[in-house]
């Protein structure tokens, strides 16, 4: 009911007895099921084609989990055609249809929680835990950006209008809530949404769409087009019939879509090395437990992850810090998603060159910690790695490993931290743990990130209460933030002085 305010859903709590045997059942039934073949939808038609791409479990090595269909250029000029003569229809429907919608995904979604967590753990491999906190994410995204804000004006064609068609390439470490976060804000905005998954998790992004769908988004108006041909994903992007074109992924990428037209409009929530101050004046069991969660948490490849620790001298020379800190992390279970106690699950493909060198290759005056080792033989699972002795500049100080890997910087002073954490191109996350009331105030305004957390973990942003989106190379785009009042109408085209504060 669009006239209820809004209220974050909570996660599941796997400690209560149905709830445990409610996700042991489904473990049973999803654990090993195979999906046979994803096809695309353009055109308001599913299509196959001979071009077929595979689906991987990264919790068995080699395991096809199913085939999916991939466009070429003829589907993108097709896809396109069809958005933008769906995209005015929709816009008709109006605010409050369209509204009505989104809350109708959210109780699709909220339906289909099972089946969502049991393709989440084979196509990306992600913990149970994880796995719900996206599908709550999606639902807390339909029902905010359902009512976010005053949409006064917005039928009448004066002040605004929408975009027109938005392209979402969505990534694979939420392969759930971030697509469902883009399509849902354009679509609320009256945008058509041409939906190019991760190539890496085609098949819960399918899920997603047909979601949309079964809650009443037309087929022409939301079209799902899986592209591995980088010319044909070129096409799409450079294309004028494409307003905006959304992305979270790496900043190079974002590089790359821009050489391709200077002139797009990019929403792009990008790359980061984030840290987490340890002052003296934290309490360090705490800090600890939040560090390991930030840090190891879908084995650390969230754009959030705490990679570094920058830790007061007297704390990083202490026994209670480096045992304790050791111990948390060596006590994580590793292991595949379907196990319900894992606590770090694989990475989702083998590890590339810089995350290789994170897990594996020291630089002088670094050791390790807790050295990190490949388990079960299976090259996406790795054991959390955590190297002491850091230096400021140095490679890993600089190098976005996402995986499962933790440096730790030894400073001499509270200022010295401040300056090492802002010493950096990327603003995504960054955390302070410390009980002093001053170097809250001090940290508070110097940190130079998006998303700047006191005493918590830098990880698992809540809609509203901490809208999610970076600073400095982080982040390109509108300034508003994925989760936050002003994101919907960032889709929408304003005439001057109207877009809403
Ligand atoms: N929104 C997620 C969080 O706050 C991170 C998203 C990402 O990794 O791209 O942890």
């Amino acid at each position: 009911n669009a006239d209820e305010p809004f209220t974050n859903v909570p996660n599941t709590d796997f400690a209560i007895r149905a709830n445990r045997q409610w996700i042991e059942e489904l473990v049973d039934v999803w654990r090993g099921k195979t999906f046979g073949t994803i096809p695309m939808q353009v055109g308001g038609v599913e299509e196959t084609t001979e071009n077929l791409s595979q689906g991987l479990d990264p919790s068995r090595p080699g395991k096809v989990l199913y085939r999916f269909a991939n466009g070429d250029a003829s589907h993108v000029e097709l896809a396109l055609q069809t958005a933008t003569s769906a995209q005015p229809t929709w816009e008709e429907l109006g605010v409050e249809k369209r509204g009505q919608i989104l809350r109708q995904f959210a109780v699709v979604a909220a339906q289909q929680r099972g089946e969502t967590i049991g393709i989440m753990m084979g196509d990306a491999g992600k913990a149970v835990s994880e796995s719900d906190a996206e599908i709550i994410e999606a639902i807390d995204f339909a029902e905010y950006y359902s009512r976010s804000l005053d949409t006064a004006g917005w039928d009448d064609g004066t002040t605004s209008s929408p975009a027109g068609v938005v392209v979402v390439t969505p990534p694979w470490n939420f392969p759930y809530a971030i697509p469902a976060g883009g399509c849902l804000a354009a679509l609320m905005a009256g945008n058509s949404v041409i939906l190019k998954p991760a190539p890496e998790t085609v098949l819960t992004a399918w899920h997603l769409a047909c979601q949309l769908w079964e809650a009443g988004v037309p087929r022409d108006v939301l079209q799902f087009l899986p592209l591995v041909d980088g010319d044909d994903g070129k096409k799409l992007l450079s294309d004028p019939r494409t307003s905006i074109v959304v992305l979270t992924g790496a900043y190079s990428t974002a590089q790359l879509f821009r050489s391709w037209r200077p002139e797009m409009r990019l929403y792009a929530e990008t790359s980061g090395k984030n840290s987490m101050i340890i002052s003296s004046a934290a309490d360090l069991d705490l800090a600890i437990k939040d560090l390991v969660r930030s840090a190891f948490g879908h084995a650390g490849q969230k754009c959030s992850a705490a990679s570094l620790a920058i830790v007061l001298r007297d704390v990083y020379e202490s026994d209670q810090f480096r045992n304790q800190l050791r111990d948390a992390a060596a006590s994580l279970r590793v292991a595949p998603s379907w196990d319900l106690s894992a606590d770090v699950t694989p990475i989702i493909r083998p590890p590339h060159a810089e995350l290789k060198r994170g897990l594996t290759q020291l630089d002088p005056g670094e050791s390790w910690l807790l050295e990190p080792k490949m388990i079960d033989d299976n090259p996406c699972l790795w054991s959390p790695g955590i190297r002491l002795g850091v230096k400021p500049g140095s490679w890993y100080h600089r190098t976005e490993c996402f995986g499962p890997v933790l440096g730790i910087i030894c400073v001499n002073s509270f200022e010295e931290a401040i300056r090492i954490q802002n010493d950096n191109e990327f603003g995504l996350t960054g955390g302070l743990y410390s009980l002093d009331v001053d170097e809250i105030e001090t940290w508070r305004e110097s940190v130079e990130v998006g998303n700047a957390y006191i005493n918590r973990t830098t990880t698992g942003a809540i809609v509203q209460r901490q809208p999610f989106g970076g600073w400095k190379h982080s982040a390109v785009g509108p300034g508003a933030k994925a989760g936050g009042p002003n994101y919907v109408a960032a889709f929408r085209d304003w005439t001057e002085n109207a877009l809403p504060t």
